[in-house]
């Protein structure tokens, strides 16, 4: 998750080229439509490209797995008595999951209300803690340590909408309808992207690796339980838009610009397509 400071989009329009659209990143934002190129399941194909080591990210677009391919951009119709059971069912509160369920979610350009409301659901890991030398835990997924959320805390300036740990628990930063940024892109893009992406950052500890800045991260690289609470997040905020959300990952959304991002690691797309199912199946 290094915080890092947005480029000039004088010097990201420069490296463009004079007869280049005006666009931002390999997925192509567009200002003008406040959204990447293409229909949301093939900016999903976009955003959801692989994360490789050291942020590289696979060329090929990601092939959507079947639950998700099936609700991206779609409208949602979801039960929202349904999903406040699923919500107390595991162990969380609406607050817990970025506020009421009957609010809407962050609009763009800073909440202006002529923009249009947030569309993308950006899947950050913390690379924190980093153990240095020493080997993962054994209980990595419960491992208070490794897991404690306060860390996270900040009243004003966290790093993201919501940190999930590896026990399934929610620290929020910022509620769902705070406009927020927390990508390089974001920050190239401009204001006017502030409020179309809500961050959600997942506990993943690193530990020293003498060529990657960000360190080795763990195999698997997050808990079963992480993926069941990261796809209730996913459908907590697409049932406030109204529209499946389009899926991103950081280093998808960064790849290109310098000193981008290198998360999320040994993050599985068919783990967490199969854990938005159960969401899913729960709802009817
Ligand atoms: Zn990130």
């Amino acid at each position: 998750m290094r915080y890092l400071l947005p480029l000039s989009l004088l010097v990201f329009a420069a490296a463009s080229g004079p007869t280049t659209a005006a666009t931002f990143g390999k997925c192509k934002f567009d200002k003008q439509s406040f959204a990447f190129a293409g229909t949301p399941a093939e900016q999903a194909s976009c955003l959801l490209r692989k994360v490789k080591i050291l942020g590289n990210v696979d060329a090929a677009p990601a092939q959507l797995p079947a639950n998700l391919a099936g609700f991206i951009g779609k409208p949602v119709t979801v039960s929202k008595a349904k999903l406040r059971q699923a919500i107390t069912a595991a162990g969380l509160t609406e607050a817990g999951v970025g506020g009421s369920l009957d609010d809407p979610l962050s609009r763009g350009n800073t909440n202006n209300p002529n923009a249009p409301q947030a569309r993308y659901f950006v899947i950050h890991d913390t690379s924190t803690p980093n153990l240095v030398n020493e080997p993962f835990p054994a209980d990595i997924d419960t491992s208070n340590r490794v897991n404690r959320l306060d860390r996270y805390h900040d009243a004003t300036d966290a790093k993201a909408h919501i940190f999930l740990n590896r026990k399934g628990e929610t620290y929020v930063g910022h509620k769902l309808n705070v406009p927020w940024r927390a990508t390089k892109l974001e920050g190239t893009i401009g204001t006017l992207s502030r409020g179309m992406f809500i961050h959600i950052e997942n506990i993943q500890p690193r530990r020293k690796h003498p060529s990657q800045p960000d360190g080795n991260a763990p195999t698997p690289g997050f808990s079963s339980t992480q993926y069941d609470r990261l796809a209730l997040l996913y459908l907590v905020a697409s049932t406030r838009a109204g529209t499946g959300l389009v899926p991103a990952f950081h280093a998808a959304m960064d790849e290109g610009i310098s000193n981008g991002h290198d998360d999320p690691q040994n993050f599985s797309l068919a783990d967490f397509d199969a854990a938005f199912g159960r969401v899913l199946a729960g709802m009817n």
